[in-house]
């Protein structure tokens, strides 16, 4: 099986295409980028490249494709048959954010995420994380954010994640920011730590959930591991570092975490933070127990954050109809 092109230096294209100059792989290099995958069609090239070269430079294949509103999901077929997800969101006008996956299910298993109830599968490599952003381009639309807040949990791909960032970023390709690019975590701690130590002006996210420690070992194992206090070390540290905002996802379970209690332990843990509350109503995932809050809820609670001068925002739930919502990713089809 063929490794993809992307994500491979300059250096790599030149050996798996046996081609003799650099220019020749940058020439290839820049059609990858813009999605142009077939040789014959990479008109820069000599004739003779054009017709000599064969080499799948791709390894993935979109297999399903749904839409619901302004929300695209794709089902991704890898090389070995198993399935990912990952989905262009629209804020409505003109900017579009690609959602990508970093593994194929996840070994967090918190108990109102879907992906979870997979298990881990298998982690991604870098050229399958950029893939997925190549095939969502493909959708006709520039795309200028990305979040990993598709299936699996970034942090625990740690390099393959990053180099597939280092690639999407890098001017001469994909060129997006790295202001543009979040990483969203379940709360790995030592993963927190690399990537702080990386000085990397990349966005972060975290899937607080609850600021309750007991609460939050019950639907996340990963807390019995890397309860809140380490957890809010390691955002503090990261945030001395970066100076950047931290989004708190706090994905709200109808009767479990939208109390007045749980305001005030949430404004316990921001203490001391920059941090923006990103409230998502829970998304139903059939065979769990979870319920998604009433609106009388939503907004008891929200004005118990308001009291509490707690920034806060509500994340629409675009894509539920096409299960493309967060926390409502796994692949079916295998
Ligand atoms: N594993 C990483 C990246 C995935 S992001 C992480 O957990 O941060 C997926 C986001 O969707 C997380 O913020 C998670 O809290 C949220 N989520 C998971 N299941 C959900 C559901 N059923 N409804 C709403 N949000 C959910
Ligand atoms: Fe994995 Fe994130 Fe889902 Fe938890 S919320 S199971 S860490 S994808």
């Amino acid at each position: 099986m063929n490794r993809s092109l992307y994500g491979m230096k300059l250096e790599e294209i030149m050996e798996a295409l046996k081609l003799e100059k650099k220019f020749q792989a940058r020439i290839v290099r820049d059609n990858l980028v813009k999605g142009v995958t077939d040789f014959s069609e990479m008109t820069s090239l000599s004739k003779k490249d054009r017709e000599r070269l064969s080499y799948d430079a791709m390894t993935t294949k979109v297999i399903e494709r749904q839409e619901s509103e302004s929300t695209v999901k794709l089902a991704i077929r890898l090389s070995d048959g198993l399935v990912i997800e990952c989905v262009r969101l629209s804020d409505g006008r003109d900017r579009f954010t690609a959602c990508l996956s970093s593994q194929v299910g996840c070994a967090m298993g918190c108990a109102f995420c879907k992906t979870g109830t997979m298990g881990l599968r298998r982690n991604l490599e870098p050229g399958e994380i950029i893939e997925q952003f190549v095939h969502l381009e493909k959708l006709g639309e520039e795309i200028s954010h990305i979040v990993f807040m598709g299936m699996g949990e970034p942090l625990n791909n740690f390099t393959a994640v990053m180099e597939a960032i280092q690639v999407l970023h890098d001017p001469e390709q994909f060129n997006i920011s790295y202001r543009k690019i979040t990483i969203s975590t379940s709360g790995f701690v030592p993963g927190i730590h690399k990537l702080t130590e990386l000085e990397l002006p990349l966005k972060l996210a975290v899937s607080l959930v609850t600021a309750d420690d007991n609460k939050r070992s019950r639907i996340m194992r990963i807390n019995r591991t890397y309860p809140l206090s380490e957890l809010k070390k390691a955002l503090i540290s990261f945030q001395h570092h970066e100076n950047k905002r931290i989004t708190l996802e706090y994905c709200m379970l109808k009767g479990y975490n939208t109390g007045k209690e749980d305001a005030e332990k949430l404004r316990k843990f921001m203490s001391g933070m920059d941090a923006l509350v990103n409230l998502i109503p829970w998304n139903p995932v059939e065979g769990m127990e979870f319920e998604t809050p009433t609106d009388v809820e939503i907004r008891a609670f929200t004005n118990e954050l308001k009291k509490l001068n707690i920034n806060y925002s509500i994340r629409r739930e675009k894509g539920r109809v096409i299960s493309g919502a967060c926390g409502q990713l796994a692949s079916k089809i295998e």
